[in-house]
């Protein structure tokens, strides 16, 4: 353990050992110093060093009970080291040690022999063992013994100075050491300040190295949280990879299910390609067969028409209305068909006493007989739909691209209105031939779509009162009025006419159709304030100007239809004509009695293939020209009133339908394009 002690320490423990040393060495006595001292002064001498190392010390026993040693045996010298031996800094103690003893030492003993100098001490054995004390009388012994023991004295005294000599020596030396331990002491402490510097760098370092381990253990706690959520992560998305992997081994079955399928849908799609291929030429064969049956269709529609006639006569009696005077029983006759009672009608009787026969013979004269056929007779309870369904397929010919005219002729209250409009109210029931025709050609048209025919239709409504046009489909300020619309053709060398503020109004559906209908009857019913029943005293004609394309084969077709409500054919009877009123009455009368008569021209010049046809004697056969004649189709309704005060007037009627019903106009080409 004593190796391990820090040289610093061993210095320190050397110098504080020194200081008594020094301290002996200022009360040794000076060489050539009288020695002369008691025994007591010599223990004073020594004592002061005796009390100082008393104690549990080795050295006081030492000094009591050993022998004293020679001081050159207390100093060895060290190996290698000779004449002036240096001594090594760890012998500094034992040095010490040493100079304490050998003072100690020089405590003289009354009866120690003379020591030779340079050999061990040898114990003081007077001290021990006195001589008995000589009787006082023996001063020789005495004297003898004073001798000895100055001899002794002496000897010691300069076995002391040797020592001393020595010991002056051994100071030196060890002033010499104190000197260098001295320098060793400063280099010690500049090494010791240097390494207190290291010791606080150190220090510093050491806190700064705790900080760093005191962040570095936060880091890693914080990394060790980190990793413990990147664990739980870890196995959340292990759990998750496992379930994909489960839905990915699913998916991939279904996947090769799937293509399995897929392999089969493959197959049967080729198999239906080839049958849809064989499929879309059988359609485009079907389609041009289809395109084929429908033009022999409307060939042989045509051709029907032309057997049943292209000008045809319908006559319709109405029903005695509430409050009307019942006719007299067979008053009108509606004799059946050649095929009996289920054959449609198309004769009709009427009987006419001759009031002025029977007057004359003084007999009630039987009443006259008069039979007229047509092409077909409506009894006055046939309803709306049983007379469209003759005319529907006159209407289908517009659609096919043939002129077609419907007329309604006959008295005033013959139910000529009723016929083309409809009766009062909303009762679809009581609907009339323009509603239904529209309807019927709108659906119709919506089923040729499908075979490639796009159709469009324009409406007009005019009426023509007194050889003047007015616009029935008149809005706003210019409702009600009359006169300024003119008949012009629609341009240089065109073969179409128009009528000049008039409006054309596109129809797509029956509402539209109904809402011009609703305002035709609205402009009535402001001129008639002006001027009385004058409807009844004009003609109302409605014209819808059908076009029709086929645009994947490029043809086109388009004709008008007219549906036409006659003024009131009754004639005034010019003898009553006497005030302006009537004169006026007369006027307009032989305005509808000329345009009639002009119709009825127009009709028979056709019929007669006549060169000229007197289309411009009237505003009605001017503005209907072009839907007369020809390829034209048309329909003559003769309304019939059931009353037998209205007879003259029904004869008249029929009389006049009858001769339209003797005409055959030409055969009709289709108004191709
Ligand atoms: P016109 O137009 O020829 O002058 P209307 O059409 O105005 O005659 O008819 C006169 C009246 O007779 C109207 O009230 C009408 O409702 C009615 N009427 C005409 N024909 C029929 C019929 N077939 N069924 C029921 N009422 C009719
Ligand atoms: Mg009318």
């Amino acid at each position: 353990m004593e190796s391990q002690r820090s040289p610093l320490l061993e210095v320190k423990g050397n110098i504080e050992l020194k200081r008594p040393l020094v301290k002996a060495h200022s009360r040794l006595p000076l060489p050539g110093s009288s020695f002369k001292r008691g025994r007591d002064q010599m223990e004073d001498v020594v004592e002061p060093e005796k009390k100082r190392t008393r104690g549990p010390g080795t050295a006081s026993k030492f000094a009591a009970s050993q022998p004293r040693a020679p001081v050159r045996t207390t100093v060895p010298p060290t190996q290698g080291q000779t004449a002036a031996p240096k001594l090594p800094k760890k012998t500094g103690l034992r040095c010490s040690t040493a100079v304490a003893t050998v003072l100690k030492n020089q405590k003289p003993g009354p009866a120690a022999p003379a020591q030779k100098p340079g050999t061990a001490a040898a114990p003081p054995k007077l001290e021990g063992k006195k001589p008995s004390k000589r009787p006082a009388w023996d001063l020789k012994g005495q004297l003898c013994d004073l001798n000895a023991e100055l001899k002794c004295c002496r000897e010691k005294t300069r076995t002391l100075d040797q020592e001393n000599q020595q010991l002056r020596d051994q100071l030196r030396e060890a002033q010499q050491q104190a000197t260098d331990l001295g320098a060793e002491r400063r280099t010690l402490e500049g090494e010791l300040s240097r390494v207190r510097a290291q010791a606080e760098q150190g220090q510093q370092e050491l806190g700064n190295l705790s900080a760093h381990v005191l962040e570095l253990e936060e880091r890693l706690s914080t990394q060790e949280s980190l990793v413990e959520e990147l664990q739980k992560e870890q196995l959340g998305l292990q759990e998750e990879r496992r379930g994909l992997a489960t839905r990915l081994e699913e998916q991939e079955k279904r996947l090769q299910a799937s293509e399995a399928a897929l392999s089969g849908s493959q197959a049967e799609v080729a198999s239906l390609r080839k049958e849809t291929a064989a499929q879309v030429a059988l359609l485009a064969e079907r389609g041009e067969r289809l395109h084929w049956l429908e033009m022999e269709r409307r060939r042989l529609h045509n051709q029907l028409q032309e057997l049943k006639g292209n000008i045809r006569v319908f006559c319709r009696v109405r029903p005695v209305l509430p409050g009307e005077p019942t006719p007299p029983p067979g008053f009108l006759l509606f004799p059946s068909g050649p095929g009996g009672p289920s054959d449609p009608s198309t004769h009709v009787s009427l009987f006419r006493s001759d009031e002025r026969r029977g007057t004359l013979s003084g007999v009630p004269a039987a009443p006259t007989r008069y039979d007229f056929s047509f092409d077909r007779v409506f009894p006055p309870g046939s309803g709306q739909d049983e007379v469209f369904e003759e005319i529907a397929m006159l209407v289908q010919s517009a659609l096919d691209g043939y002129p077609v005219c419907i007329f309604a002729y006959g008295q005033t209250g013959s139910g000529k209105t009723f016929t083309m409009e409809g009766g009062p109210g909303e009762d679809p029931q009581m609907e009339g031939l323009i509603p239904r025709a529209l309807r019927h050609l709108f659906s119709v048209a919506q089923e040729l779509s499908s075979q490639g025919w796009t159709y469009s239709f324009v409406a007009s409504y005019v009426e023509i009162y007194n050889e003047t046009v007015r616009d029935l489909l008149a809005t706003g300020t210019r409702k009600g009025q009359g006169g300024d619309c003119e008949i012009r053709r629609v341009g240089p060398g065109s073969e179409e006419l128009t009528v000049t503020n008039a409006r054309y109004v596109p129809v797509s559906c029956e509402g539209e159709v109904e809402a011009l209908l609703h305002l035709a009857r609205q402009n009535r019913a402001v001129a008639r304030t002006a001027q009385n029943e004058r409807s009844s005293r004009s003609h109302s004609v409605f014209q819808l100007q059908i076009s029709g394309e086929h645009a994947g084969r490029g043809l086109q077709c388009g004709a008008p239809l007219n549906l036409v409500d006659l003024a009131g054919s009754e004639r005034l009877d010019p003898g009553l004509a006497f005030g302006p009123g009537e004169r006026e009455r007369l006027r307009e009368t032989q305005a509808i009695n000329s345009s009639l008569s002009t119709l009825g021209l127009v009709i028979m010049a056709l019929s007669n293939k006549e060169s000229h046809v007197p289309y411009r004697n009237s505003k009605l056969t001017y503005l209907l020209q072009n839907s007369l004649g020809g390829s034209a189709k048309m329909l003559m309704f003769v309304n019939i009133s059931p009353l037998e005060e209205n007879a003259s007037e029904s004869l008249n009627s029929l009389r006049f339908a009858s001769k339209v019903n003797q005409c055959v106009i030409g055969t009709a080409q289709a108004n191709r394009k």
